[in-house]
């Protein structure tokens, strides 16, 4: 894919801003006269890619009416993947050599951008932005999100994932290029970013309201990308379900050798050693299926830091009074 783009004569930009959009007819034009008004101030050279996620509204029209070819690009999904997948889809096709994930819906003010370009150039491999204020969340989003950290950082093992960051991010180089080396297909990106590695700040931010229309995610759509999390990167369930099994198991053999020497065995004690001893069976098949899932993924074993390459970056002061190359 990155091939194709690098036939074309002009230089590919130094980042590239993935937009996913479902649905965002109503959020899209001022979104895209806020994103073109800071690009305009950028140090760095940058397009913009947006993802239509499938929409089925006036999204696909609108974004065919911005794109420009060079500088403001867009894919449009055969259907409605979701937004993990809309993400990975930028990844793909991103000709920047850095990258820059914001909902075009406004919760993520663009104006920040060049702070965290700042930071990049600084020598931090990945921005994270992450949200001290969540005004603009409804209390079941703050809370399932409170939730959903709560259970992941005592699940996740050896994953780096700071509460409140989710995916207004700016990926540098490194790191882009150890997303593209992962394979998986069930692909968790917050989870994955933390996973690479890589020299990492967050910024604060507050995360304001929509610009106009409602949020795409529901409380079934919340707990499946939890458990898709834990799925993803832990196999900590399994493990304490062994641990349950195997106690359970030597609890049931040890009150069996108890009745055995009392003499009051019967066939009722028989079923509970067989029902212990199935669930070890169980959880002997699931610890197995869980080293299968990690080989199946075939993740890297590592990454080498950043510093390990030349940095083709210079340092400029921060952003808001530059007026550097244009998008
Ligand atoms: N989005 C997407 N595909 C989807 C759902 C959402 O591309 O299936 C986009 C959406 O257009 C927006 C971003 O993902 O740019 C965040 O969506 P939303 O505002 O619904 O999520 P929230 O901010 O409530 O987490
Ligand atoms: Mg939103």
């Amino acid at each position: 894919m990155r091939t194709s783009h690098r036939l074309s004569e002009r230089a590919d930009p130094l980042l590239t801003i993935v937009v996913p959009c479902f649905q965002e007819e109503q959020t899209i034009p001022e979104f895209h006269k806020r994103i073109t008004r800071v690009v305009k101030r950028l140090p760095v050279s940058c397009e913009i890619l947006y993802v239509d996620d499938g929409s089925s509204d006036q999204t696909a029209d609108l974004l065919r009416h911005y794109q420009d070819g060079s500088n403001v690009r867009c894919l449009f999904l055969s259907r409605n993947f979701g937004k993990e997948a809309a993400l990975s889809a930028g990844i793909d096709h991103a000709r920047g050599s850095a990258l820059i994930f914001i909902d075009v819906d406004l919760q993520d003010p663009p104006e920040l951008i060049s702070s965290m370009v700042y930071h990049w150039q600084m020598g931090y491999d990945v921005v994270n932005m992450q949200r001290d204020l969540r005004t603009g969340d409804s209390w079941l989003k703050r809370t399932s999100a409170r939730s959903y950290y709560w259970i992941m950082q005592r699940l996740v093992e050896k994953v780096d994932l700071p509460v409140d960051v989710s995916d207004f991010r700016l990926i540098g180089p490194a790191p882009l290029a150890a997303l593209r080396a992962l394979d998986e297909r069930s692909r968790i990106l917050k989870g994955l970013i933390g996973w690479v590695g890589f020299r990492t700040i967050e910024l604060p931010y507050n995360r304001t309201s929509r610009h106009a229309g409602n949020t795409k995610w529901n409380a079934a759509s919340l707990l499946d990308l939890a458990i898709e999390s834990i799925l993803s990167f832990s196999r900590k369930p399994l493990r304490i379900f062994s641990l349950i099994s195997f106690s359970f198991f030597v609890s049931s053999i040890c009150y069996l050798l108890a009745v055995l020497v009392a003499g009051s065995f019967d066939i009722h004690h028989l079923l509970v050693g067989i029902a212990s001893f199935m669930c070890v069976g169980v959880a002997l098949v699931g610890e197995y299926v869980g080293v299968t899932l990690a080989e199946v993924k075939r993740r890297p074993l590592y990454f080498l830091n950043s510093n390990n390459e030349a940095r083709p970056m210079t340092i400029h002061p921060p952003a808001s009074s530059l007026e550097g190359k244009k998008c």
